[in-house]
C-alpha cells in the first residue's frame, strides 16, 4: 500500500518522528510534518532524501486548539508523536500534562473534523504501562500505569493520561478512524538532528561518569529505527489493533557497562564500583534526594527492581524483528561523538 495522500507526522523534528519521516520518504510516501512556530529544530528535515519533492511542513502547537486542522486535512494516516519528553520541569501540569493530554485531544478532534482520517498511530510509552518495574511480574500491553501522579514521575503521568485520553476519545466519540498505540521503552540510536535526545543523554551519562557506580537498575532498549519501522508497520497492517509494547531487550546496567567495555569504549569514564547490592541500593536511594526532584523520584521507583516484559505481540502481529541492543548502543555512541555531544577520552 502506498497512499498518494500525505501521511501526517506530528512533532516531525523529534528524535523518533524524524526517523519516521525519513523512512516514509524512503518508502515513497508523501509526508506532512508538523513543527512548532518557535522551533529552530527542523531545517535538517528539509535535507532528507526525497524531502524536496515529498515533504511538506506545517506549523502546529499542542497547546493551540484547532492547531492540527490543516495538518491532517486530506490524510488517511496520522502519526502523533509530539509530546514533551523531559525529565526536569518546573511545572509538571503546564510543562508536561497539558501539552500531552490537551494536544492528543486537539489532534484527535482535528482528525474527526477532517472526515478523511482512517487510522491514528499514537506514540505512547512504556511509561503508560508502568513506572515501577516489578520482579515478580511480566509486563504486557494489558498493564496500565496507575502509580504516577504530578508528584511521582510526572512524565510517566503525562504519557499515561494522554494515552488514556486517546482511548477514551475512541470509546466516546466512535470516530471513523481507529487508534493504534506504540509503547516504546528507552529509545536509543543515531539522531538525524543535531540536538541530544533525553534517552540518548542517559547513555552519555553512563559514558561520562555521572553515575557513582554500577547500580541495580535495568532498562528495556529499542533502536529508534525500529520504533519508526513499528509506526509504519502499524499503519500498513490492516489487522493491527490496540497497544504494542515496543522494546528489544532489557539489560541491567552491569550488562550495559560490560557491553560498552568490550566494544572498545573502556577508556571512557564508565562506572566501576559495584553498587548493585542492598547497601549500594540504599546508598543510591539516599543520594537520589540530592538529584533534581523528578530524576530522584525516578531512581527511587526503579532501583533494585528488575523489569520483565513480553514483546511477542508486536513481533507476531506487526512482524517486526529488533536490532540487537549491542549494535544500537555502539552506533548511539559513535553518533553522539559525531554531533559533538560526547568527547572521546585522550589516548
Ligand atoms: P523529542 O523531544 O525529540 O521530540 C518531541 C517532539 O514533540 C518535538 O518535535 C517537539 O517539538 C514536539 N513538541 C513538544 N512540545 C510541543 C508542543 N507544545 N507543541 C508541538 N510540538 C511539541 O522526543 P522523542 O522523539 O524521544 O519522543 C517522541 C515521542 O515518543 C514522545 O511522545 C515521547 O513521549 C515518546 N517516547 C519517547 C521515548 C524515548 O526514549 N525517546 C520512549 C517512549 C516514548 P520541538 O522540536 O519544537 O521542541
Amino acid at each position: 500500500m502506498k497512499t498518494k495522500k500525505p501521511v501526517c507526522v506530528t512533532g516531525a523534528s523529534g528524535f523518533i518522528a524524524s526517523h519516521i519521516v525519513k523512512q516514509l520518504l524512503e518508502q515513497g510516501y508523501r509526508v506532512r510534518g508538523t513543527v512548532r512556530k518557535s522551533s529552530q529544530n527542523y531545517p535538517f528535515l528539509l535535507a532528507l532524501p526525497g524531502a524536496a519533492e515529498h515533504l511538506e511542513l506545517v506549523e502546529a502547537d499542542l497547546l493551540a486548539p484547532g492547531s492540527y486542522d490543516k495538518a491532517v486535512e486530506g490524510c488517511d494516516y496520522v502519526m502523533h508523536t509530539a509530546s514533551p519528553y523531559k525529565n526536569k520541569v518546573k511545572n509538571p501540569q503546564t510543562d508536561l500534562v497539558d501539552p500531552a493530554v490537551n494536544g492528543t485531544e486537539t489532534l484527535l478532534e482535528s482528525c474527526l473534523k477532517s472526515g478523511c482520517v482512517k487510522r491514528v498511530i499514537l506514540t505512547s510509552s512504556i511509561a503508560a504501562i508502568t513506572d515501577e518495574p516489578d520482579s515478580t511480574k511480566i509486563f504486557t500491553e494489558k498493564e496500565w500505569n496507575i502509580m504516577s501522579s504530578l508528584d511521582r514521575n510526572p512524565y510517566h503521568y503525562s504519557k499515561t493520561l494522554a494515552e488514556l485520553a486517546a482511548w477514551d476519545f475512541i470509546m466516546k466519540k466512535r470516530p471513523p478512524f481507529d487508534l493504534i498505540a506504540i509503547n516504546p521503552f528507552m529509545v536509543i540510536g543515531p539522531s538525524l538532528a543535531p540536538s541530544l535526545n533525553t534517552s540518548n543523554e542517559m547513555i552519555r551519562d553512563i559514558m561520562i561518569g555521572v553515575y557513582p557506580g554500577i547500580i541495580d537498575i535495568n532498562w528495556g532498549f529499542v533502536d529508534v529505527r525500529d520504533v519508526a519501522k513499528a509506526h509504519i508497520l502499524a499503519m500498513e497492517t490492516d489487522t493491527a489493533s490496540g497497544r504494542y509494547l515496543c522494546s528489544a531487550e532489557a539489560l541491567h546496567m552491569r550488562e550495559v557497562v560490560a557491553l560498552l567495555k568490550s566494544s572498545g569504549f573502556d577508556k571512557y569514564a564508565l562506572p566501576k564500583a559495584n553498587m548493585t547490592g542492598k547497601i549500594g541500593t540504599l546508598l543510591m536511594k539516599g543520594l537520589s534526594f540530592t538529584q533534581p526532584k523528578d530524576i530522584g523520584m525516578y531512581i527511587r521507583t526503579t532501583i533494585g527492581r528488575t523489569m520483565h516484559y513480553d514483546n511477542s505481540k508486536i513481533r507476531r502481529e506487526l512482524g517486526i524483528s529488533f536490532m540487537p541492543v549491542r549494535e544500537s548502543l555502539i552506533e548511539t555512541i559513535k553518533d553522539m561523538v559525531k554531533w559533538g555531544h560526547l568527547t572521546p577520552p585522550k589516548k
